[in-house]
């Protein structure tokens, strides 16, 4: 089993025995309920360096709703057995007074990346995790940190605080992991029912009906956007939050697809929110 620790102290201690005997240090942030998304982004650490964090903390700072934050599954025993398959070295678990000891008062703010997409609905979210995750930072000082492209808009939020702030830190975005039928792994997947979890495919469905509307020469966002909608009607249980064609870095809008472009997605089943994303064009495995 790896260490594991709910204290600042005494997590930068370990951290520093392992960074002052020269090794390398990698760090996979998480919120829990770890599943097969959680265990590539830890693999990937776990062969790019010589010692793996793992923190787990769901951070009441990026929820903008209680009812999903009160919801959201924790499973520290099953987390704890995932991690010692990589394996990683420790796991970081903070209660929320370790890490918010009195009222936050500074925060880390991307605003430009953050006002629409995800940041648009959920007024706040963004505001949270780059806050947690510069805290996180400073507490474990890694060489390399991993992200899921699954969050897009996190991963690009993150690269850019990163870059803004010269953060002695790599980002290294790792790709979604998926089911069989598509649906993007994600610790929300959780809520769904049997029946929802057969309608939750739409999700990455929508997407590639954007890419390969896009390969056969449709260039008009607008005009994929309103084909999308369409594909809605006929599910009451389902509500489409947002659908976006933007540029992968800046994220804003593109209406006219004349180069790489990020397809983007939040969609309601029931009560509980998907998001789902994928790149254009699709790029192709080399071997
Ligand atoms: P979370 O615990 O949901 O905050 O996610 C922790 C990290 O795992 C984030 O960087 C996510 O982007 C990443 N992640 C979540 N789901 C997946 C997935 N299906 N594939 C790859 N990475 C994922």
């Amino acid at each position: 089993m790896p260490d594991l620790t709910s204290s600042i102290p005494e997590l930068v201690k370990v951290v520093k025995t392992a960074r002052d005997s020269g090794r390398s240090v990698g760090f996979v942030p998480t919120m829990g309920a770890l599943h097969a998304g959680h265990l590539k982004l830890m693999q990937e650490a776990r062969r790019e360096n010589d010692f793996v964090v793992v923190s787990i903390f769901v951070n009441p700072l990026q929820f903008d709703r209680k009812d999903d934050l009160d919801r959201y599954p924790r499973t520290l025993d099953a987390d704890m057995d995932m991690c010692s398959t990589v394996p990683v070295d420790v796991v970081f678990t903070p209660s929320p007074s370790e890490l918010y000891p009195h009222e936050q008062l500074a925060f880390v703010d991307v605003p430009d990346l953050t006002s629409h997409l995800c940041g648009a609905f959920r007024p706040g979210h963004f505001r949270g995790v780059t806050t947690v995750v510069a805290k996180l930072f400073h507490i474990v000082r890694p060489d390399r940190a991993y992200f899921g492209e699954k969050d897009a808009q996190q991963l690009a939020v993150i690269r850019r605080m990163v870059e803004d702030l010269n953060m002695p830190v790599a980002v290294v975005g790792i790709p979604t992991v998926r089911e069989p039928d598509g649906l993007a792994l994600s610790s929300r997947n959780k809520h769904l029912t049997a029946e929802q979890r057969q309608l939750a495919p739409l999700l990455p469905q929508i997407l590639r009906e954007a890419q390969s509307r896009l390969d056969k020469g449709e260039r008009s966002a607008s005009a994929i956007s309103r084909a999308i909608k369409l594909m809605f009607r006929k599910y009451t249980e389902l509500r489409l939050e947002y659908f976006e064609i933007v540029e992968p870095r800046t994220l804003k809008a593109v209406e006219h697809v004349d180069g790489p472009v990020l397809i983007a997605g939040a969609m309601w089943v029931g009560a509980t929110r998907l998001i789902d994303n994928m790149s254009w064009p699709v790029e192709t495995e080399t071997n």
